[in-house]
């Protein structure tokens, strides 16, 4: 069987990967130079977001043995609002280096695939799809979705990262919300170890080219004076498709639409859809029951979403404060069987009913 995969980011590695398992030697398009983002960044997989699962990083392990190695643990939490701050502690969940960095998720992956990788190369799904048996697009983009009528777009951020130095500790995550420079979306600080950091500001609904603006803004409301070493722009979409199979291409990772519209978190989904994609490729299960409980958080997650969006910096200010209470901070973080992705949906279509009515 010949399958293309189009994207050699942590979906299309990934797949590659698991389709290597089964005897299926699929060949990877990647467009850039190398595999991966060609930047480099810190992100993180909360324990929180992934509930029930305890471990996700384990999880992922044991349910598709692909180990995702990560640089470090989230020991603490720390929530800006727009007027104040509160910290969390405990066993929160793990960094994970991506991109252009020898550490980095995709390039530990990579090690162990034995197919052929064609770089530099920018692909048609339509073209390979004449010449592949099957095409596995794992591109990062709703491109070839919008293409096929198959997308509805959620959310729309335009992201800045740099790479910082300082001094900062290795086990803390730093968050900001504050509408006046991040609307409704999000900045954060995250350590590739005590010298080295990833700054990230993420703006919704504005162009890409709108982004120094709001970037400057942040730095100057947060008095962030670190020294900046490199930097990038990028664009990233959540959005909802169906199906996720058509014909003989396959959609996974945020090409599928399984970035979390809430705090744009998809490396776990990215390895359940590519995974499951794998699978029904060469077992024949049936793809879109295998990655429903991705879908279904989402959608979930798309509730909370919504009131975010309606949230103004006061009530920001009222979120983090509540956060920092001990009785709601041990409720959520601390007592890890509940589970505050269904909880807090249900408070949020209540809440999105009470705002739309009031509305
Ligand atoms: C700044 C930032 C921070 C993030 N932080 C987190 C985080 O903390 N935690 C988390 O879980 N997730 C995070 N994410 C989400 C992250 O995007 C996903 O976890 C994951 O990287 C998506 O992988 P992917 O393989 O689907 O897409 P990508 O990583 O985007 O890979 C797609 C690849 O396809 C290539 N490509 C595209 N079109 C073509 C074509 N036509 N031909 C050939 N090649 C093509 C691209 O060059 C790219 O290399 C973050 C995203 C961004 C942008």
């Amino acid at each position: 069987m010949k399958v293309a995969i189009i994207g050699g980011g942590l979906s299309g590695v990934v797949c590659a990967l698991q389709l290597q398992r089964y005897g299926v030697m699929a060949d990877i398009f990647e467009r850039n130079k190398k595999v991966a983002e060609p930047y480099r960044h810190v992100g993180a997989a909360l324990e929180i977001a992934l509930r029930p699962i305890k471990d996700p990083l384990e999880y992922l392990n044991e349910k598709y043995n692909i180990f995702l190695k990560s640089s470090g643990l989230v020991n603490k939490v720390i929530h800006n609002g727009p007027s104040t701050s509160s910290t969390i502690t405990g066993n929160l969940g793990y960094f994970l280096i991506r991109g252009n960095h020898p550490a980095s998720l995709v390039n530990h992956l990579i090690k162990d695939f034995k197919g052929k990788v064609y770089l530099s190369k920018e692909v048609d799904y339509k073209d390979l799809k004449k010449v592949y048996d099957l095409v596995i697009v794992a591109s990062g983009y709703p491109t070839e979705a919008k293409d096929l009528g198959i997308w509805n777009d959620i959310i729309k951020m335009s992201v800045k990262g740099a790479v910082i130095d300082g001094n900062f500790d290795s086990d803390t995550f730093i968050v900001w919300i504050n509408k006046d420079y991040c609307k409704s979306g999000y900045a954060y600080l995250s350590p590739f170890n005590n010298k080295e950091a990833s700054l990230v500001l993420a703006v919704n609904d504005i162009q890409l080219d709108e982004i120094e603006k709001y970037w400057k803004k942040f730095i100057e409301s947060e008095k962030l004076n670190y020294k900046v070493k490199e930097s990038f722009k990028r664009v990233h979409y959540a959005g909802f498709m169906y199906p996720h199979k058509v014909d003989n291409v396959y959609f996974v990772g945020n090409a599928s639409g399984c970035l979390d519209p809430l705090l744009g978190f998809g490396a776990f989904s990215c390895v359940v859809t590519a995974s499951e994609a794998a699978k029904s490729i060469v077992y024949g299960t049936d793809y879109e029951l295998a990655i429903k409980s991705v879908i279904d958080s989402n959608l979930k997650m798309l509730e909370f979403r919504k009131v975010f969006n309606k949230l103004n910096n006061k009530d920001y200010d009222l979120l983090i404060r509540s956060l920092g209470l001990p009785g709601i901070n041990s409720l959520f973080y601390k007592w890890s069987k509940i589970n505050v992705v269904n909880m807090g949906y249900s408070a949020s279509k209540l809440l999105n009913k009470l705002l739309s009515d009031k509305t």
